[in-house]
């Protein structure tokens, strides 16, 4: 029911999938290892992804250290939002900093400058 999960979250668990991606990458370039071209792409594609996933934690620590930081009413554990409505990062139960979009239905779109009401 409940796809949306807590931004911070959804953008740590990618750099973590990253992370192992580029090392099963680079683990395949091994299988190449009669053709040493195949092998350099592989082992350059896979370092590549790590130093992504390496970029984009860094990049998560700046935003979280952006994020607002709230009580989340469901699990009264602190959570961390990042825009005007984000989901609570221990029960993603859909949390809003704009009190006109208290009790709305919940919509990711609300985040985009061009739907948000005056
Ligand atoms: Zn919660």
């Amino acid at each position: 029911m409940l796809t949306f999960t807590n931004k911070i979250n959804k953008i740590r668990t990618f750099a973590l999938v990253l992370i192992f991606a580029g090392i099963v990458i680079m683990y395949g370039g091994l299988f190449f290892q009669a053709n040493p071209l195949v092998m350099t792409i592989f082992m350059l594609i896979g370092f590549l992804a790590i130093i992504a996933s390496t970029v984009i934690y860094f990049w998560i620590g700046m935003l979280s250290s952006k994020a607002v930081q709230v009580t989340c009413p469901e699990c009264s554990k602190p959570t961390k939002m990042l825009g005007r409505v984000d989901a609570c990062m221990h029960c993603n139960e859909p949390l809003t900093l704009d009190p006109a979009l208290e009790g709305e239905e919940f919509d990711e779109s609300y985040n985009s400058k061009r739907k948000s009401r005056k």
